[in-house]
């Protein structure tokens, strides 16, 4: 258990600083670290880390072979020579506790038409109890929880007692590749603890996700002849519909699945970006729709592709021009298992006691209909991962939103954690 003097003067230490980390956290905000434009951003936090004595491994993804690894997923139209990852370590001289590394995501989503948002996605402001701004919540707020818990132990005059990797990586939001990297680059721990938005709950499992994007051909004719051509749009359309469809049989299934039997609707699909069609008077020449499906963890990677192939063959056969001009399925982004976090690893143990000790409650676990990085650590590494973190709203939506006093209390749990799992030595 940990020693209740020790959190004490943790959290001493968080309250110390907290009025630094909220300003750091604003200026993460600022940057409009959207895929491909990351890299600012990841200098900065270089610059942070080195500014704190760590030593600092800068790269890009176009810098790291894994196109052969497990959990790899390809991508298209996205130049990873501009994909800059980060990670910086504080090494123990000796290693008296376990070694730890902590990650966490800076690339967001796009914000959407600007106009919709009642405060500017990038130029963060603080009203009442909250912090608003694209990545505010979803997880820039982790980010400066990893970054001011390691900072916490410093001012309370402790250093960890076994190595830390403190690890910001891009790319989570669509393939993963960014903590793929890490583990390509060989850096191992002991354990894994990625703050994601969790509400201090602890992530016990996530589905799978796969992206990909429909091509869909048409025949292009002058509209006033519109039954002697075909349509690429109204194809797609018919397409997604049967995607749809074979979503719910997947549900319907997932009534006995050992994570998501009390969840309904656990998978879910999304046409997400569509493109197509040359000219308003003439029927489409082609269409791609750009898609996102879950798979049940359990379900291989390999079996949830040939579902969809299935899907999208069969209904292109009950089409007269499709049968002869078949949609591609380009695999384009994600391809990610499913995540189980077996229960009992010494990791979870040691964040259960510290979340006890500092919001005096047992830790509460959940299931996710998306996905995080801790599946890379998990299932390919054998490295225990917990996500963990605190709240906010609206991942992915207008006037997203971090909630101030929950990441001033996370972070005292994460330096906690530190110090309990790494042990601690005079810094
Ligand atoms: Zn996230």
């Amino acid at each position: 258990m940990p020693d209740p003097a020790l959190i004490k003067q943790l959290e001493a230490a968080v309250a110390a600083n907290w009025d630094r980390q909220v300003a750091w956290l604003q200026t993460l905000v600022r940057f409009p670290s959207v895929r491909g434009k990351e890299g600012p951003c990841q200098d900065w936090l270089a610059r942070e880390m080195a500014s704190r004595g760590w030593s600092v491994d800068r790269y890009t993804l176009s810098e790291v072979q894994m196109d052969h690894l497990p959990g790899f997923s390809p991508v298209m139209d996205t130049d990873y020579k501009q994909a800059v990852q980060v990670v910086g370590t504080v090494r123990s001289p000796e290693q008296r506790g376990k070694s730890l590394i902590i990650q966490g995501h800076v690339d967001v989503v796009p914000p959407g038409p600007e106009e919709m948002w009642q405060f500017p996605p990038f130029d963060p402001v603080i009203s009442g109890e909250w912090m608003n701004g694209r990545g505010a919540h979803d997880m820039k707020q982790g980010v400066a929880a990893m970054f001011f818990a390691m900072d916490a132990l410093r001012t309370a005059g402790l250093a960890p007692a076994s190595d830390v990797y403190i690890q910001t990586v891009t790319e989570e939001e669509c393939t993963g590749n960014g903590a793929l990297s890490t583990l390509a680059r060989g850096y191992r721990a002991d354990a894994a603890l990625i703050p994601e938005p969790t509400a201090a709950t602890l992530t016990r499992g996530h589905v799978g996700v796969m992206w990909f994007r429909l091509r869909i051909r048409g025949v292009p004719v002058h509209v006033a002849v519109a039954d002697t051509g075909t349509n690429a749009i109204m194809s797609a359309y018919k397409l997604l519909n049967e995607l749809y469809d074979l979503t719910a049989k997947i549900n319907a299934k997932a009534k006995d699945h050992p994570l998501f039997a009390a969840m309904n609707n656990p998978v879910k699909f999304n046409p997400g970006i569509i493109r197509g069609g040359d000219w308003g008077s003439s029927t489409p020449a082609w269409c791609e729709v750009d898609c996102r499906i879950g798979l049940l963890e359990g379900t291989t990677l390999a079996e949830a592709r040939q579902q969809v192939l299935d899907t999208v063959a069969q209904a292109a056969r009950g089409d007269s021009f499709l049968a002869n001009n078949p949609p591609e399925v380009i695999w384009n982004g994600f391809q990610a298992d499913g995540f189980h976090l077996p229960p009992g690893t010494d990791a979870e143990n040691t964040l259960a006691a510290t979340h006890q000790a500092v919001y005096g409650e047992p830790l509460k676990s959940h299931v996710s209909t998306g996905v995080a990085d801790v599946r890379a650590y998990l299932n390919y590494y054998a490295i225990p991962a917990l996500c963990y973190g605190p709240k906010g709203e609206g991942a992915h939506a207008f006037d997203e939103r971090a909630h101030l006093p929950s990441l001033k209390q996370n972070t005292l749990a994460i330096a906690a954690f530190i110090a309990e799992w790494c042990g601690t030595r005079p810094a």
